[in-house]
């Protein structure tokens, strides 16, 4: 069986090479045409040596993920649905905005972590991806985009926001971090690769350790009594624990905040009370504020706080002097699955702005700028049907 080359980093790449007795310059050359250039095929790689390209040939593959559903929804947001074997499905999501687009990575085939408000969860854990695997999220979204032809770089920002949990995935999630950073492969800045986390706070020091890049926590609940309920992480990893792996690490972290996600659960986690207890819980963590209305699914048995509790419950955190977006949510966005970030900070710390405009602000997906015409455009309602049709054993 032939080995698979988007396996590897730049280390791995030129320790693979170095035992078949090539220069490290052409593990970087390779990992170039493959993750920059979005090379399929060795003879493709025109600046090695035929015997070398050869060789690739017949020991190593570079397998395209099995895309099972592609679908760009009315706001322009395009979702793939990939098939990684044995029944098992994994989703990416590309959010186009105007200064910017976001790539929604999975990390993990189900999860283990069960919170009470996510489908996946509810799924349960069925595999960790590879590294491979996540790469290839980023390959074929970049391909799919055309992101290759174009200098515009369409693909900005990467949030591990999919399915799984990334810190329970973090051998094979390190070396796809550093592809993404490589200048050699898809050139992120550190700033714009962010890892959201349950709160696994020894993976976290790793993180900081071996590969700062932006972090997210989803927080959830002011308290352990709750968080335990909703997050049942929490019962290994408790608050004082998690507030205190946040702030080591800031000392290494390429933004000076960490992003807190609170998805907002009707009459369970969405009281001013608990807002002020919120405050209190994270004053020592420079800290952003990102509230998700919930995206309800039938065997959760939870409902979305209303639009004006949302909103009353970020005025708290804003008073504070936090930072705080409310994340988009609209039925008919086929993203609203997956909860993806498309709110506008709105930075509270100029008093006469505030005094000025709305409170939060809600923020419409950049339409489609030329929709592919080989896909669709389909509505939430349709999108879940061919979702539900392909869950089907
Ligand atoms: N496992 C990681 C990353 C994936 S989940 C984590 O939990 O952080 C990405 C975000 O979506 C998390 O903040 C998660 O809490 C949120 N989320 C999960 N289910 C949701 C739902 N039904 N509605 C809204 N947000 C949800
Ligand atoms: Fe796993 Fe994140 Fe879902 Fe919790 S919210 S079950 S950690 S994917």
């Amino acid at each position: 069986m032939k080995t698979n080359l988007l396996n590897y980093d730049a280390q791995g790449m030129t320790e693979l090479f170095a035992q078949m007795g090539e220069k490290s310059f052409r593990a970087r050359q390779v990992l170039r045409w493959v993750h920059h250039y979005g090379a399929q095929r060795f003879d493709q790689m025109t600046d090695l040596a035929k015997s070398l390209r050869i060789k690739l040939e017949n020991e190593y593959d570079l397998p395209l993920p099995e895309i099972a559903l592609d679908h760009t929804s009315i706001d322009g947001t395009r979702k793939w649905l990939i098939d990684v074997g044995q029944g098992n499905a994994i989703e990416t999501v590309y959010i186009p905005e105007s200064n910017r687009g976001t790539l929604c990575v999975s990390s993990q085939a189900g999860c283990a972590v069960n919170c009470r408000f996510c489908s996946t969860g509810h799924q349960g854990f069925n595999r960790n991806l590879t590294t491979a695997e996540i790469i290839n999220q980023l390959w074929w979204a970049n391909h799919a985009l055309g992101g290759n032809q174009q200098d515009k770089k369409l693909i900005t920002n990467v949030v591990m926001m999919g399915m799984g949990e990334p810190l329970l995935n973090y051998s094979q999630l390190l070396p796809a971090l550093k592809i993404m950073l490589d200048d050699n492969a898809y050139g992120l800045s550190r700033r714009r690769v962010t890892v959201s986390t349950s709160g696994v706070v020894p993976m976290m020091d790793r993180l900081k350790d071996d590969c700062p890049v932006a972090l997210a926590v989803s927080l959830h609940a002011p308290n352990d009594a709750l968080r335990d309920e909703l997050v049942p992480l929490n019962k290994k990893y408790p608050l004082r624990e998690l507030m205190a792996a946040c702030q080591r690490y800031l000392t290494k972290a390429p933004r000076d905040f960490i992003t807190f996600e609170y998805v907002m659960l009707n009459g369970v986690n969405d009281s001013i009370k608990q807002a002020q207890e919120l405050v209190k819980l994270v004053q020592d963590v420079p800290c952003k504020f990102n509230l998700i209305p919930f995206n309800p699914f039938p065997a959760s048995g939870l409902t979305v706080s209303s639009r004006k509790q949302v909103h009353a419950f970020g005025e708290v955190l804003l008073e504070a002097g936090i930072v705080t977006t409310i994340r988009k949510t609209r039925g008919d966005d086929i993203d609203a699955a997956c909860g993806q970030l498309a709110g506008q900070v709105k930075d509270r710390t100029s008093r006469d702005a505030r005094m000025q405009e709305q409170p939060l602000v809600f923020t419409p997906y950049a339409k489609p700028e030329a929709a592919d015409k080989k896909t669709s455009v389909v509505s939430f309602e349709q999108m879940q049907q061919q979702l539900a049709q392909l869950a089907k054993p």
